[in-house]
């Protein structure tokens, strides 16, 4: 993806707190078949611009989304839709687009009737089963969403996204709004749902607990780039980036001897529309040289499943 100028929002329909959609520029990533890639970064920096940009749910000023050898960018509207049958969104709190009047059955059929899928009987069938496959029973086919918890509006909103047989979830802060137990019951879910349905997932999220148990690879963002990736227990064991290396300092590790020491940032993070020059992280990092206020570091291959962008890994 290649530069996203800010939108406003308001034009996009979102919620009127932020008025601009963070500015996304060169970011650049692979999804494989049936893994979870984990997008990691602190509110702002552009990971859900990122993953909705995919979807053209925001339009992109330059760049590609390459989906079975085609790019998402330019085909065409009756290509897009069957695009967005395969690759479903599930964001953080499902409750809010869910039709307070309607029973769930009747919401999660509606994508089966748009697309004129089946009988009425075998509509209900698919409902059915894929309730069952989320952990809901059959009986809250006739519940009106008022009536479940959080936990189990994730369950409606997987459901949902799962329901026009998608290869591909991009879930945008799916657990964030749920006490931790809840989190952990639908991540097990997650993972389960994928190995039985060979699904792949883009998991965004700012937590990098809930990140570290979820995915197969991750790639770290700071203000609209991508600073560094890797296998996950690789960015774990061995993270390069100092931005990294400061979210995982904060996060807790359970074996003592293996504590690291907390880096603390300095300064704020900086307005996404007029980020720093040269490195992005400048301003805030420990290690900034002369040259990193000027040249923007490029992506370098560590090994070639692990890169990074800084400076101190040119030589
Ligand atoms: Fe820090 Fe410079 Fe590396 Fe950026 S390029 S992360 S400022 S050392
Ligand atoms: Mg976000």
């Amino acid at each position: 993806l290649k530069k996203f100028f800010p939108v406003k929002k308001s034009l996009l329909n979102f919620n009127k707190e932020q008025t601009f959609v963070q500015a996304v520029n060169d970011v650049s990533f692979t999804l494989f078949k049936g893994e979870t890639y984990g997008l990691v970064g602190e509110s702002g920096c552009g990971k859900s611009t990122t993953g909705r940009t995919l979807l053209k749910l925001t339009n992109p000023t330059e760049g590609q989304a390459l989906y079975n050898g085609k790019d998402i960018f330019k085909i065409s509207n009756q290509e897009l839709r069957k695009v967005r049958q395969d690759i479903q969104m599930v964001f953080q709190d499902p409750y809010s687009s869910l039709n307070p009047r309607k029973r769930i059955g009747n919401t999660l059929e509606e994508p089966l009737v748009i697309h004129n899928i089946g009988s009425a009987k075998e509509r209900t069938e698919i409902v059915m089963e894929i309730l069952s496959t989320v952990g809901l029973q059959l009986e809250h086919y006739y519940r009106y969403p008022h009536e479940f918890s959080g936990g189990q509006r994730q369950r409606i909103g997987l459901a949902r996204a799962l329901i026009l047989n998608p290869k591909i979830l991009i879930m945008d802060e799916p657990v964030s709004a749920l006490d931790v137990s809840i989190q952990s019951q639908i991540l097990n879910l997650l993972k389960k749902i994928q190995s039985e349905l060979n699904l792949s997932y883009l998991f965004i999220s700012h937590d990098m607990s809930v990140v570290r148990h979820i995915s197969d690879r991750i790639g770290v963002m700071y203000l609209g780039k991508l600073v560094e990736e890797a296998p996950t227990d690789v960015l774990f064991a061995e993270p390069l980036h100092p931005y990294t290396k400061a979210l995982l300092s904060a996060v807790p590790v359970p074996n003592l001897e293996t504590k690291r020491e907390r880096i603390i940032l300095k300064g704020d993070l900086p307005s996404p529309m007029n980020p720093p020059s040269g490195c992005v992280f400048h301003t805030r990092c420990p290690f900034a040289e002369e040259r990193c206020k000027i040249e923007i570091p490029q992506k370098k291959m560590i090994t070639n499943e692990h890169n990074v962008a800084c400076h101190l890994y040119d030589k």
